[in-house]
């Protein structure tokens, strides 16, 4: 489970000084779909930052089964995300430098898999979401919405509980967006939780739960 209990983040610069999250507190549970919701600027992104650990806070708590995370630093924040976390970005959530494979590989690696059973555990993946044959590609050499299933067989293999998507169907047509939904769906049979960021409605509507954020505070939740 992760609760915020009176999450505050404000940006200072020389110049300006913006509170993106004004007391949030809330509750997910695991195997949770839930939505955030809101206007530009609401503080989505914070949000989802902060969650997974992306971000600092300014005042409040996150607390993870029990652990509070907001207080942890670099190295134990590094192990607690690539061991719960899994972001699927918009854009930048492949290494360009890698293959689709490879792309795939990363969490494996980190968890000690070799040999045949890493390679069938990243083929399945593959498999499941329809990019075998993109194996050997580089992410510029595939579309976005290819990309996106690549980030999602890396979440899924990555044995993390949670998956973070911030916008994940902003740059895709109407229904490469269906399918990768259909795909967050997949995983959310499959028990992860997921914290989707979205401004579509028809999106959110997957979700088992929307959270409406407006100038940084809970606004209303949905069911
Ligand atoms: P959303 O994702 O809902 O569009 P954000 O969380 O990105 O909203 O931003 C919330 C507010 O915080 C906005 O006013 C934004 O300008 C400000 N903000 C976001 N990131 C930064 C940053 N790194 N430095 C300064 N201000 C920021
Ligand atoms: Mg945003």
């Amino acid at each position: 489970m992760i609760e915020l209990e009176h999450v505050k983040k404000i940006y200072k610069g020389d110049s300006y000084e913006t509170t993106a999250l004004d007391d949030v507190s809330l509750k997910i549970n695991d195997g949770e779909f839930v939505a955030i919701m809101g206007k530009s600027g609401s503080g989505k992104t914070t949000l989802l930052n902060i969650i997974g650990g992306m971000d600092s806070l300014t005042e409040g708590k996150i607390i993870v089964d029990g652990k509070d995370i907001s207080r942890l630093n670099g190295y134990k924040l590094d192990i607690f995300r690539k061991d719960n976390i899994s972001f699927v970005f918009q854009n930048y959530a492949l290494m360009q430098q890698y293959t689709v494979y490879e792309n795939i590989e990363l969490p494996l690696n980190a968890r000690n898999y070799k040999g045949k059973d890493k390679k069938k555990i990243i083929y399945d993946a593959m498999e499941k979401l329809g990019i075998k044959q993109l194996a050997e590609k580089f992410p510029k050499q595939i579309s976005g919405g290819e990309q996106q299933r690549t980030a999602i067989a890396r979440a899924m293999v990555s044995g993390c509980r949670y998956i973070l998507a911030d916008e994940p169907t902003g740059a895709l047509d109407g229904a490469t967006a269906k399918e990768l939904m259909d795909m967050f769906n997949l995983l959310h049979e499959n028990g992860k939780t997921l914290i989707v960021v979205t401004h579509d409605t028809a999106i959110a509507e997957y979700a088992e739960r929307k959270i409406i954020i407006a100038d940084g505070k809970i606004e209303k939740e949905e069911q």
